[in-house]
């Protein structure tokens, strides 16, 4: 089964066209086709990961002195 996909109503479909503005529609290819929230999700992770070992490291620290 391929998925398709229309890039201006960001609507998945399994025709060609859009069934609602009948314009041709894409091969969903996740990897290609959104780079950009994979690395933002990715640096959000490693932002938080970051974060929590920050207030782990501050609570020891704390604790110990
Ligand atoms: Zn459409």
């Amino acid at each position: 089964m391929m998925i398709l996909f229309c890039d201006k109503c960001r609507e998945y479909t399994l025709k060609e066209k859009c069934p609602i503005c009948e314009k041709k529609t894409i091969q969903n290819k996740p990897p290609k086709f959104s780079p950009e929230d994979k690395y933002g999700k990715y640096r959000r992770m490693t932002k938080n990961d970051i974060n929590q070992e920050e207030k782990e490291t501050k609570s020891k620290k704390s604790n110990t002195s």
